[in-house]
């Protein structure tokens, strides 16, 4: 029986685009899309915060 093996694709959760490879490519999109990156930047500090519960 084989195993199905679906290749992990995901988005840029900000703008749509299709990232082939989640880490190195997001981290390539997020230079390359300074909107993006100011987008994840701000998802990132309200992450931050509800973590820190202040
Ligand atoms: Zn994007």
């Amino acid at each position: 029986m084989a195993v199905e093996r679906k290749a992990k694709i995901i988005r840029c959760e900000f703008c749509g685009q299709v990232l082939e490879d989640p880490m190195l490519a997001f981290m390539e999109h997020m230079e390359a899309s300074p909107a993006c990156r100011a987008m994840w930047d701000e998802w990132r500090a309200n992450v931050r915060r509800e973590a820190g519960g202040t």
